[in-house]
């Protein structure tokens, strides 16, 4: 049985730390091995600061570090972020700082080795480190994804794949989001952390996973060995029926959501506000091809906040974004609906919009249910 435990929390090193320690050596203890590698697998999306809610706290970060080094284990903390340098976003919002004089490796993924994913993806390239890690402790934040609905412990998995190898896993998966959850639940077994603790002390709501989003304080981590129970436990905490969201309805398809055992007082959250249109792309099962194909949201652009930095372009997978007019326009019939543009703009420029054909059919399935 799968073990999650949640706990009130605050950004107060002194309250912070024994909590994680606690959740560490309730859900860990027997895997973190004198002199072993443990790979510190924290949300390092892009450059944002901890009051943006975009990043995994540096706070939490560090109590992690030490817990292992008090094992004697050996710590490294990576990520392959979107966009930007990895030593910056660690400058940027304060995780260098947090982890000055501390014995512990900080660089992104840069290597990659062959990982058999199973089938239809076969042998695929991961971050090696993650591949070669003793034992993987993921700390994903509690934000909103336009694509995905929620950014959780499974979805933070996807950083294990090396910088632009993200953007061909996008085009691969094209606009079928069920696709793409299959894909981030391989990946998420190949790596398979052997803990998972949720920042969900200052969480993202709106247009997350990045700066369009809302920061909103709910003040609770999540720990838990199991990420697909963890990821259902938060669910349930936001308000969110877990099969809405599309890794964890193919996980439940695959039976792979395991019973477990809460410890805790789960807090309730009211109102918690997802992206435009998500709750679309999942409605009555037969009815999923067409809501996908005509009902999916889109990028779009507030031109008062862009800067035309140019980012979006530059992640874009579809080449769907043109900015030679002085302005963001995209090229609908190109677009994948991967929402990386949203993700990346340093600016909260970006949202997702709800089409028209989203908004009648949403008030149809409200007035048929
Ligand atoms: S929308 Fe955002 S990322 Fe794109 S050019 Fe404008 S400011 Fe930059
Ligand atoms: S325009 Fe945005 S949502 Fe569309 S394919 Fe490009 S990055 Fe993805």
């Amino acid at each position: 049985m799968a073990q999650v435990i949640v706990r009130r929390a605050e950004y107060d090193y002194g309250r912070l730390r024994p909590l994680v320690f606690h959740l560490l050596e309730t859900l860990a203890k027997d895997k973190i091995k004198p002199a072993g590698r443990v790979l510190i697998k924290p949300n390092m999306l892009s450059a944002a600061r901890p009051g943006d809610a975009v990043l995994t706290h540096p706070l939490i970060i560090r109590a992690v570090v030490e817990y292992v080094l008090e094992k004697g284990a050996r710590p490294q903390v990576s990520d392959s972020p979107a966009i930007g340098s990895f030593e910056t976003i660690l400058r940027q919002n304060g995780t260098a700082e947090a982890l000055q004089g501390l014995p512990v490796d900080c660089r992104p993924f840069r290597e990659t080795a062959a990982a058999d994913i199973g089938k239809p993806y076969g042998r695929i390239d991961i971050a090696r480190d993650a591949v070669e890690a003793d034992v993987i402790i993921n700390l994903p934040k509690l934000k909103t994804h336009s694509q995905m609905l929620l950014t959780l412990a499974v979805k933070n998995t996807f950083g294990c794949i090396v910088g632009f190898k993200k953007s061909q896993w996008h085009m691969r998966a094209g606009v079928d989001t069920l696709a793409f959850a299959r894909l981030l639940v391989a990946i998420h077994q190949a790596v398979k952390p052997a803990v998972s603790i949720l920042d969900g002390i200052l969480a993202l709501e709106g247009d997350g996973p990045g700066k369009g989003g809302s920061p909103r304080k709910i003040g609770v981590l999540i720990g838990a060995d199991d990420s697909f129970a963890l990821d259902c436990v938060a669910c349930e905490m936001v308000g969110v029926a877990y099969k809405n969201v599309p890794i964890l309805n193919v996980a439940s398809d695959r039976q792979m959501i395991p019973s477990f055992d809460l410890d805790g007082v789960l807090p309730a959250v009211a109102d918690f506000r997802l992206p435009a249109g998500g709750r679309l792309v999942f409605g009555p099962q037969r009815m999923q091809n067409f809501l996908r194909r005509h009902t999916l949201a889109e990028p779009a652009c507030d031109a008062a906040l862009c800067r035309m930095c140019g980012k979006c372009r530059e992640i874009c997978p579809a080449e769907a974004i043109a900015d030679d007019r002085g302005k963001i326009e995209f090229d609908d019939g190109k677009c994948i609906r991967c929402f990386c543009c949203v993700e990346v703009c340093p600016y909260g420029a970006l949202r997702s919009r709800e089409t028209l054909g989203g908004r009648i059919t949403r008030r149809l399935i409200n007035a048929l249910s």
